[in-house]
């Protein structure tokens, strides 16, 4: 698998390019809770609803004195507002319950499993949104697994998994080392621009020749626009 995975990731180097990172690390507790707001919307959506929030406050520690109403006011833009806001306080009341502090940097010298257990003990958050914790703030090998890079892992024939944990579970040790960031934001454009959900645009997709999927589309339509704002790579 090891093997497969780096070819697919040069090939994808080779159409898009090494994916941009920012030179400093962000902090960590950003980057989950911009993470919760970006739950089943788009990264432009969950961008303007983490800077509405934001905005709002002048620390995380002002979110606690915040009614849960109030923050899904705050956040609404990004959808599911009732639920993320809740996720969102719980995370920080348990922080300030259990460590003192709103600050996810105890995590920094735990391993990966340490870091994914003890993060999806906080309702609301999953493997996907703590793995995104250890790949941007704390620069793990991990590649994080949505629905995109799930769809796509599959249909490659990389994995053989009915959910996107189970794909997760399957990479997380056959990932060549160093490739996390650029393998999890190319699969992520791969996505968006090429492999989505319905009609694949397999006829100009740059890993065609090593996808094994069995209902691949050669029928050419009109690109669509096409967007490659990444929320996690934005968050300062
Ligand atoms: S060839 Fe088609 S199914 Fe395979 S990865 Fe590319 S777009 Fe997806």
């Amino acid at each position: 698998m090891k093997k497969q995975i780096e070819r697919i990731n040069q090939l994808l180097i080779n159409h898009f390019g090494i994916p941009e990172r920012q030179k400093k690390l962000p902090d960590p507790l950003d980057i989950i809770i911009g993470t919760i707001l970006s739950q089943n919307t788009n990264d432009k959506n969950s961008y303007k609803a983490y800077l509405n929030l934001k905005s709002n406050i002048n620390s995380w520690e002002d979110v606690l004195s915040l009614k849960t109403s109030q923050i899904e006011r705050i956040i609404k833009v990004a959808g599911l507002g009732k639920q993320k806001a809740k996720a969102i306080k719980n995370l920080l009341k348990n922080l300030k319950k259990y460590h003192g502090k709103l600050s996810l940097t105890h995590l920094k010298k735990k391993s990966d499993d340490e870091v994914l257990d003890e993060l999806i003990l906080h309702k609301g958050i999953g493997v996907k949104t703590a793995s995104c914790v250890l790949l941007f703030a704390f620069d793990r090998n991990v590649c994080p697994v949505d629905t995109h890079v799930h769809r796509i892992l599959n249909r490659v024939g990389v994995v053989e998994t009915s959910n996107p944990e189970k794909t997760f579970n399957e990479i997380k040790s056959h990932i060549p080392k160093g490739a996390a960031h650029s393998f999890h934001t190319n699969l992520l454009r791969l996505g968006r621009e090429y492999c989505t959900p319905t009609n694949p645009k397999c006829y100009e997709c740059p890993i065609e020749n090593v996808c094994n999927y069995k209902e691949k589309n050669f029928t050419i339509k009109k690109l669509t626009k096409q967007n490659n704002f990444f929320l996690l790579d934005s968050i300062k």
